[in-house]
């Protein structure tokens, strides 16, 4: 089997048509590439759950600030094809920035509310780059249903919103967060990470489940995240963007742990940005 590549949205539209008067259910996964099997295992629910699954590869130059890593981004289609043909991808949908943004592109996708903390004072206009792409992506191929990680809880939670307020005959599904044995969230960003911050970088997912613990057997938020910042610091993480509880729903800071609440957080080694939650059960 060899994963058909389109690049432009006609083709996208023209090739998804005849799926969808079959009455064949279509799933999408959205990428940026440089997959491994956290993206996989979206494309495993989209196929256990529809009868086509589409993924999309595309690095979308709007949620990347002017600091950050969108030059160097890892990309490698060669590489993600073979991957995408392991798990019997149905279509790669991988547009160049000009097909998504042509000329005069002046529309922006904001939601409120759910973009007010953890990443969002971080990532001044990321959520909004995320928003509108996701929105013209879901509008492109009308999916019967979408899949994101919830390794990026905050980026789910803020497509669910869009495609509610937006009235997208979409339903948003969430897939449960890939790890390596140590614990490590699979991310294509770790390839920047030396040898050295591997080792360092699995306090991260260890300290918020220890601190998921502790939460959830009524510690205050205030003394239990103090200590995961005092972990991560002794672990050689070079900054920290957050530590913090909030519920699910609306991602809102709670003081201490209720139904429905999860830890979050976003650490630095040297250059590489880490997220990462974890449920308070
Ligand atoms: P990205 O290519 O990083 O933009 O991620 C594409 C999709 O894969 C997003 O919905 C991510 O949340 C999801 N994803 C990334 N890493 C993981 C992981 N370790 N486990 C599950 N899903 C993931």
């Amino acid at each position: 089997m060899r994963v058909p590549v389109l690049r432009s949205v006609a083709d996208l539209r023209a090739a998804l048509a005849p799926w969808r008067h079959a009455g064949e259910t279509i799933g999408l996964v959205p990428t940026m590439g440089a997959l491994h099997e956290g993206h996989l295992s979206l494309v495993r629910l989209a196929k256990a759950e529809c009868r086509r699954a589409v993924a999309t590869i595309f690095v979308n130059p709007s949620q990347f600030g002017a600091n950050e890593d969108l030059s160097a981004y890892p990309r490698d289609e060669a590489a993600d094809l073979k991957l995408l043909d392991s798990v019997e991808t149905d279509l790669l949908f991988a547009p160049a920035v000009e097909e998504i943004y042509p000329p005069g592109f002046a529309t922006t996708v904001t939601v409120a509310g759910l973009t007010e903390h953890l990443c969002g004072p971080h990532r001044p206009g990321h959520f909004a780059g995320v928003a509108t792409v996701v929105t013209k992506l879901l509008t492109q191929a009308l999916p019967d249903q979408a899949y994101f990680g919830e390794k990026d809880f905050q980026q789910l939670q803020v497509i669910r919103r869009l495609a509610r307020d937006l009235d997208l005959p979409v339903a948003i599904r969430g897939g449960a967060t890939m790890r390596g044995v140590d614990g490590l969230a699979l991310s294509s960003r770790n390839r920047y990470l030396t040898a050295e911050d591997r080792a360092k970088a699995a306090a991260l997912p260890r300290l918020l489940r220890e601190a998921a613990k502790r939460l959830a057997g009524g510690g205050e938020a205030d003394a239990v995240l103090s200590e995961v910042r005092q972990g991560l610091t002794t672990a050689g993480f070079t900054r920290i963007d957050y530590v913090t509880l909030a519920d699910e729903a609306a991602l809102q800071p709670l003081p201490r742990a209720a139904a429905g609440s999860r830890v979050f957080a976003a650490a630095w080694l040297g250059r590489t940005r880490l997220i990462d939650n974890w449920p308070v059960k």
